[in-house]
């Protein structure tokens, strides 16, 4: 499945919506410490809100900043009209509690999906924001056609940023969804009945090919570093046996990108009252 082909006509179509809504937008990045992959993944999506007319607004905090001086940084981006979403890259430095952090994001900003209230709505099935990389996967199996109605899904990984809401769009999707974990017993039986695989572990080779049936689909969140490579958590071994699967990287990365800016539309729409927010 190619992801960054898709992200790129994702990107060309937003490009056209944004000119049609003919309102500024913004995208606030606030980065904090030095972590060089935290680095590159803004700059990514800096460089992404280029590409289809979205004002990049970013900020960055040296590596001792303390959560007063964040969460007043959160305070000042929600009180401006520039800042059409704030994405606050994680992980943050050990002084500052992250919860606190993403808490303190207008949920009308929340364009990665982690607010409470964020994931409240899309727990009870009428979403707002819904995290980037499982909403760029949704997108990828509806342009693929690959049947969800019924369909046995696998989701391994329980992190609130993947697993989880992974595992809820599926079920709204109508597949029938079982959620692995690190206590999950016997993976290998649970992912052989599967039709559809998503590993978001962090773990190469998580996914062997003994593991997964004939013509499922599988996709590969992970993001692992062997010998200087980039590798998923899915062998390479099972695209002989799959019948879809993405690569890493050029699978749910850039999807991963593409529906952050989708949100930050959305967001504008909110914002501009085009779209109702759900209780007021
Ligand atoms: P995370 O918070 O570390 O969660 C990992 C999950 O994997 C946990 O639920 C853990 O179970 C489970 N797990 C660990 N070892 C396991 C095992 N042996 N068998 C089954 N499950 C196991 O990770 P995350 O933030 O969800 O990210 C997962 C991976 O996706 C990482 O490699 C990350 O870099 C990548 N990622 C990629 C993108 C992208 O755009 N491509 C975006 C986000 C994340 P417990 O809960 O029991 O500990």
């Amino acid at each position: 499945m190619d992801g960054k082909g898709l992200a790129a006509r994702v990107r060309a179509e937003l490009a056209r919506e944004i000119e049609e809504l003919g309102r500024p937008i913004g995208l606030a990045t606030v980065l904090v410490g030095e972590d060089p992959a935290s680095a590159v993944y803004v700059k990514r999506k800096r460089e992404a809100c280029a590409e289809v007319g979205i004002e990049s607004i970013h900020h960055e905090l040296g590596e001792e900043a303390s959560e007063a001086e964040l969460l007043a940084l959160v305070d000042e981006l929600n009180a401006d009209d520039r800042v059409t979403g704030i994405l606050v890259q994680l992980p943050l430095p050990e002084q500052v509690n992250e919860d606190r952090v993403i808490a303190a994001i207008a949920p009308r900003k929340d364009v990665d999906g982690f607010h409470p209230v964020s994931a409240g709505y899309l727990f009870q099935g009428q979403p707002t924001f819904v995290a980037a990389t499982p909403s760029g996967i949704m997108e990828l199996l509806r342009t693929y056609e690959i049947p969800l109605e019924g369909a046995g899904a696998v989701v391994i990984g329980r992190s609130n940023i993947v697993g989880k809401p992974m595992a809820l769009l599926l079920l709204g999707a109508n597949a029938t969804v079982t959620m692995c974990h690190s206590r999950t017993r016997d993976l290998p039986a649970v992912v052989r009945q599967a039709d559809v695989v998503v590993a978001a572990v962090g773990r190469p080779d998580t996914v062997t090919k003994d593991m997964v049936k004939e013509g499922a689909t599988v996709i590969d969140v992970g993001i692992n570093r062997v010998e200087g490579k980039m590798v998923g958590d899915v062998s390479p071994d099972v695209r002989e046996v799959a019948g879809h699967l993405t690569p890493v990287p050029g699978g749910v990365g850039p999807m991963t990108i593409a529906s952050l800016l989708r949100n930050t539309v959305r967001a504008a729409r909110f914002q501009a009252d085009l779209l109702a927010f759900p209780g007021g």
